[in-house]
């Protein structure tokens, strides 16, 4: 569990966990983090926006 997002781990994920985040817009970042947002918004961004609202 504690490295759920790293090496094979990532393999069998859409993208094999990359992407552009939603909050940041970086691409081809992994995005490894559910963050629900106040409204309900369900998003997946990166390692920088895990603790943004
Ligand atoms: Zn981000």
């Amino acid at each position: 569990m504690s490295k759920k997002y790293r090496g094979k781990g990532l393999i069998h994920l859409p993208s094999r966990g990359r992407g552009t985040c939603p909050m940041c817009k970086t691409r081809r970042i992994k995005l490894l983090y559910d963050v629900i947002l106040n409204d309900g918004t369900k998003l997946t961004v990166c390692k920088r926006c895990r603790h943004k609202k």
